[in-house]
């Protein structure tokens, strides 16, 4: 029996973290029935795909009202399988308005056809055309169980592909609400596919035109590896150890606030959260006292307003724990935080601000995805970004300088797909701009127009102006062919550099 059948008419069962009430039962789906809900997805696609641009978007003008109807059962069930407090689930359900109300205006402007220039080839003309891919696979991660997938969802519909999507196995009740909610569409846009890393590798195995999956490097390798045996392209949205960099003369106050919201909103579960600050020695004494200001002021607990909660995934608290440990033994200093709360639940582990901190410590190396700020005193700028660029990852990052100008040269030398000037965490929330990393942070773009057409093919094609003539490759393969000498001239007269050449290569001399 494979791997895949083992796994048949097993069920999951999602957990509040907090509470360890059972917040739903979803079945493990097997490679069959993910097969058969794809190819039924191949049937929808056929008949969204051939709508124009203009009745999708009236279509998915009815999700956003769906999204805008359900918003508060979205947001309870978010908090019931993340943990994460009700005041930042609910956000995810204000992005997931955003992007798709972009997604929707945008898709026809983005997408439509494009005339380009022929030259050299001027007897005929030509254009793009974006077509969609069919069905489009979107593996999606716990941490933003909404918010993740309307960075794909909206961008792939919108593009005329219907949408399987794998949420985590630690929230597929929400991500079962998202597929109900593009429902509302009159289509079956989305459908969801429940189970664990079987189910999700039995997806990009399946008959899908592009997989789209956002969670760890290591997953993603995988993926690409396993998508590889069909050549299904991939886009892959990866993890983060994304960097602030704070220069003297930057107003370390307001640094200070964004690296406290950049890096324990969501209990540091954010792949762009700030995992490193590098600080020039003017900005470290101020900063370090304005980030633990500002840390005392959050609210760690159980309540909708609260800060901070819990982290999601079992095990997560001893996992952060040991991090902190281990930096503690390599020299760091715990300034505020550094401790399980298990008062409160067993996964909170408190907001933790840590000095002393060395670019070569364990915990300055891969993610910690937890609510833990290392600040590392540089002796100057230079070392910031070389420190900033060295690193596996290159999601996003963020930069306080002395002026606007400094902040900008900064931000074009540092090896990420996107900066912060002055703030932490909001390009994503802008659904204008292409969302992506470099390096372990994957490839492809998510969002923006670069969004649109991730999700779709381009077609180029050629017609001639002048129907009568005969076709170019009929000229250039039957009947007299051209001299090669006359190309060769041609060619020098044409490419070469500066008119002496090009008159030399006409009349047959070297120049
Ligand atoms: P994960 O890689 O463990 O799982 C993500 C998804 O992949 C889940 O649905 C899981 O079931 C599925 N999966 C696991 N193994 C698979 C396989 N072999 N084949 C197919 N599917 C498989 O990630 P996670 O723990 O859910 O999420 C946290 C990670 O996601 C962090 O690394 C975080 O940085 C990253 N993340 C990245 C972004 C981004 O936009 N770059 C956003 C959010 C989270």
């Amino acid at each position: 029996m494979s791997a895949l059948a083992a796994v048949d008419n097993a069920t999951i069962r999602s957990l509040n973290p907090i509470t360890g009430d059972v917040v739903g039962e979803v079945p493990v789906m097997s490679a069959a029935e993910v097969d058969a809900v794809v190819a039924e997805a191949h049937h929808t696609a056929a008949e969204w795909g051939a709508l124009d641009a203009r009745e999708r978007a009236a279509a998915l003008l009815r999700v956003r009202q769906a999204l805008v109807d359900r918003s508060r059962e979205l947001a309870e069930t978010i908090s019931a399988e993340t943990g994460k407090p009700h005041a930042d689930a609910v956000f995810e359900v204000v992005a997931a308005c955003t992007h798709l109300t972009y997604a929707l205006r945008h898709a026809n402007r983005a997408l439509r056809r494009r005339r380009v220039p022929t030259s050299p080839v001027l007897v005929k003309r030509a254009w793009v055309e974006y077509s969609p891919y069919g069905v489009v696979a979107a593996i999606t991660p716990w941490n933003y169980p909404v918010g993740i997938p309307f960075q794909i969802l909206p961008f792939a519909t919108a593009a005329g592909n219907t949408v399987v999507m794998k949420p985590s196995e630690l929230t597929p009740v929400t991500g079962q609400i998202v597929a109900e909610v593009f429902a509302a569409s009159g289509h079956e846009l989305v459908r969801a596919v429940t189970g664990e890393a079987v189910t999700g590798e039995a997806l990009v195995r399946s008959d899908v035109g592009k997989i789209a999956f956002t969670g760890s490097a290591a997953t993603g390798r995988h993926i690409l590896r396993t998508a590889a045996d069909n050549l299904t392209p991939v886009v892959l949205e990866l993890g983060g150890k994304d960097p602030m960099i704070v220069t003297d003369g930057a107003d370390v106050a307001r640094a200070a606030r964004s690296a406290v919201g950049g890096t324990f909103s969501n209990s540091g579960q954010t792949c762009m959260a700030i995992e490193r600050v590098f600080t020039t020695p003017g900005a470290y004494g101020p900063f370090v006292d304005a980030a633990l200001a500002a840390t005392a002021e959050l609210r760690q607990g159980t309540a909708p307003s609260d800060h901070v909660g819990s982290l999601t995934q079992p095990g997560a608290a001893a996992r952060i724990e040991k991090i902190v440990r281990r930096a503690e033994e390599q020299g760091a200093r715990v300034l505020t935080g550094g401790k399980r709360r298990s008062d409160l639940g067993e996964e909170f582990f408190e907001p933790t601000v840590l000095v002393d901190v060395d670019p070569s410590m364990d915990l300055m190396a891969e993610e910690t995805f937890g609510p833990v700020l290392p600040i590392v005193k540089v002796r100057s700028v230079e070392e910031a970004v070389r420190l900033a660029n060295d690193c596996d990852y290159g999601l996003s990052s963020s930069v306080f300088a002395d002026d606007a100008s400094e902040a900008r040269t900064i931000a074009s030398r540092l090896m990420s797909g996107s900066v912060n000037v002055d703030d932490a965490l909001v390009g994503s929330g802008i659904p204008a701009l292409p969302f992506g990393g470099v390096k372990n942070s994957g490839f492809g773009r998510l969002q923006g127009e670069e969004g649109l057409r991730e999700f779709s093919h381009a077609r180029s094609v050629v017609e001639s102006r002048f129907p009568r003539l005969p076709g170019l490759a009929a000229g250039m393969f039957t009947g007299n062919r051209p001299d090669p000498n006359v190309v060769h001239r041609g060619l020098g007269a044409v490419y070469s550099v500066g008119i002496r050449a090009k008159v030399a290569a006409l009349v047959g001399r070297r120049s």
